[in-house]
């Protein structure tokens, strides 16, 4: 398998805060960025 085509199937995700896109990796179940991430958890 391509590992273009492995992305291609990984629904893009986008910060629910700031909008930025963040492709969904390992265990990423936050709908933030690590940017707003790092605000909120302040
Ligand atoms: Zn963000």
């Amino acid at each position: 398998m391509m590992p273009l085509e492995f992305y291609r199937n990984i629904p893009q995700k986008e910060c629910c805060q700031c909008g930025v896109k963040m492709v969904e990796q390992h265990e990423s179940y936050h709908n933030e960025c690590e940017h707003c991430l790092s605000k909120v958890e302040e």
